[in-house]
C-alpha cells in the first residue's frame, strides 16, 4: 500500500521470554479515512495489537510506523491517537463536558477553544444537552457515545475503538454499530477497529483482518471475505458454512472431486488444498442448498439424497436440518414461503450451483 497511515511490519509480542507469541509475523497496512476491522475468537490477538499501537505495550520484535515513522520511543499520549474501550472509562466525579473536554485539557487547549471544540463533539454524537450529567445518570449507550466524543474532541488521526459496543444489549449494539459506522464516514477519520463479532465486522468494515492464534488469516473487504474465505478457519469463523470432512478423488487445477466422509461424492473449487489422497474440508453456505420434496434420482446429476430432520421457521427465513448420506448432516436457509417443504423423513433432494462449494486444507490443530 502506498503511504499508509499505519504500517505494523514483522511485529511480534510474546508476553514471556520463550512463551508463546501472542502476535506473531505481523504486517498490516492500514490506510488513510479506512475503518479496518481486528475481526477474530477470544485470546486471538486483536487486543494486544491495538495496545502495541496506542503504546501501551510494546512489541517484542518488528517496528509500527505512523506516517511513516516509527512510533517504538513514543509514549501512548504523544501519539495522538484516540482509544475506546469496552469499559468506558469515564471519570465518575467529572461531568459529560469535563470528560470529553480532558483531552484537551491535558494538552493546554484554552477555554474557550476547549468549550466550542466540546460543543462539536457532543453535536457529532448527539449528546447536546447532557453536558452538565455525571456518567453514572447515563445509560450505557450514551456513555458510550461520551467515550466516542473524548477519542475524537482532539481530532487525531487515527481512533482504535477494542469491542466499544460488547456492554450494549443487542438492539442498542446495532443502532451503535450504524451510528459508528455514519460517524466514521461523515468524518474520514481513520480507525481501528476490535470485535469477535463477524456480523459488527461485516456492518462496519471497509476491510477485516481475520485473526486466529496471533496470525492474520486473511485481510479483505466484507463481501470478498464471506464469498472468498481464503481458509477453513475464514469458511467457518465469518457467516455460517457447512463444513464437511473429505478426501480429495481427482484434482484438475481449480477444480476437484471430494468423496466425503458421510460418503457422496462432490465436485469442488479447489480453493486451498492438497491433491488427491489428502484430506480436506468442503464448505457449502447454507443459503446455497437448495431442498426439493423429491428423490435424488428424480433430478439427474448434480443433486444428492437427502432426509429432513427439522425445519425452524425464523420469520424471514426458514432452517433446514438435513440428514446427508452416511451420519453426515447439512444446513439449508430459505426464505419463508418460497415453496413446499419435503415431509420429514420423505424422499428430499439437495444440490448447490456450481462454484458454491470450495475445498479447504483441513484446519490446522492449534499448537
Ligand atoms: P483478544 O483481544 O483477541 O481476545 P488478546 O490480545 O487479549 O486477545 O490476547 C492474546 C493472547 O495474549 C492470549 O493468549 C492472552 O491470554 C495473552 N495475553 C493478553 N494480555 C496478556 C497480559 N497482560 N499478560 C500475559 N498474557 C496476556
Ligand atoms: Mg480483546
Amino acid at each position: 500500500m502506498a503511504d499508509p497511515l499505519v504500517r505494523f511490519q514483522g511485529v511480534r509480542k510474546t508476553w514471556r521470554a520463550g512463551g508463546p507469541a501472542a502476535v506473531e509475523a505481523l504486517d498490516l497496512d492500514i490506510a488513510r479515512g479506512e475503518l479496518l476491522t481486528l475481526l477474530g475468537p477470544s485470546g486471538s490477538g486483536k487486543t494486544t495489537t491495538l495496545m502495541m499501537l496506542a503504546g501501551f505495550e510494546a512489541p517484542s520484535a518488528g517496528r509500527i510506523l505512523l506516517e511513516g515513522r516509527d512510533i517504538a520511543r513514543l509514549a501512548p499520549h504523544r501519539r495522538g491517537i484516540g482509544v475506546v474501550f469496552q469499559s468506558y472509562a469515564l471519570f465518575p466525579h467529572m461531568d459529560v463536558a469535563g470528560n470529553v473536554g480532558f483531552p484537551l485539557s491535558v494538552r493546554g487547549v484554552g477555554r474557550a477553544d476547549r468549550d466550542a471544540r466540546v460543543a462539536r463533539a457532543l453535536a457529532m454524537v448527539r449528546l447536546e444537552g447532557l453536558a452538565e450529567r455525571r456518567p453514572s445518570e447515563l445509560s450505557g449507550g450514551q456513555q458510550q457515545r461520551v467515550a466516542l466524543a473524548r477519542a475524537l474532541v482532539f481530532e487525531p488521526p487515527i481512533v482504535l475503538l477494542d469491542e466499544p459496543l460488547g456492554a450494549l444489549d443487542k438492539a442498542l449494539r446495532e443502532e451503535m454499530q450504524l451510528e459508528i459506522r455514519h460517524l466514521h464516514r461523515r468524518l474520514g477519520v481513520t480507525m481501528m477497529y476490535v470485535t469477535h463479532d463477524q456480523a459488527e465486522a461485516l456492518t462496519l468494515s471497509d476491510r477485516i483482518a481475520v485473526f486466529e492464534g496471533g496470525r492474520v488469516r486473511q485481510l479483505a473487504a466484507p463481501r470478498m471475505l464471506y464469498e472468498r474465505p481464503a481458509d477453513a478457519f475464514v469458511a467457518g469463523f465469518v457467516g455460517e458454512n457447512n463444513l464437511l470432512r473429505g478426501t480429495i478423488q481427482e484434482r484438475d487445477g481449480d477444480e476437484c472431486l471430494v468423496r466425503l466422509d458421510c460418503g457422496p461424492l462432490v465436485p469442488a473449487q479447489a480453493a486451498d488444498c492438497g491433491g488427491p489422497g489428502e484430506g480436506c474440508v468442503v464448505a457449502v453456505r447454507p443459503e446455497r442448498v437448495a431442498v426439493a420434496g423429491v428423490a435424488a434420482s428424480d433430478l439427474g446429476g448434480g443433486a444428492w439424497p437427502a432426509t429432513l430432520q427439522e425445519a425452524i421457521f425464523l420469520g424471514d427465513h426458514v432452517r433446514l436440518r438435513l440428514a446427508f448420506g452416511d451420519g453426515g448432516e447439512v444446513l439449508a436457509k430459505r426464505p419463508a414461503g418460497a415453496g413446499a417443504l419435503p415431509d420429514p423423513g420423505g424422499p428430499a433432494a439437495i444440490a448447490w450451483p456450481e462454484g458454491a462449494a470450495f475445498a479447504f486444507r483441513e484446519a490446522a490443530p492449534r499448537v
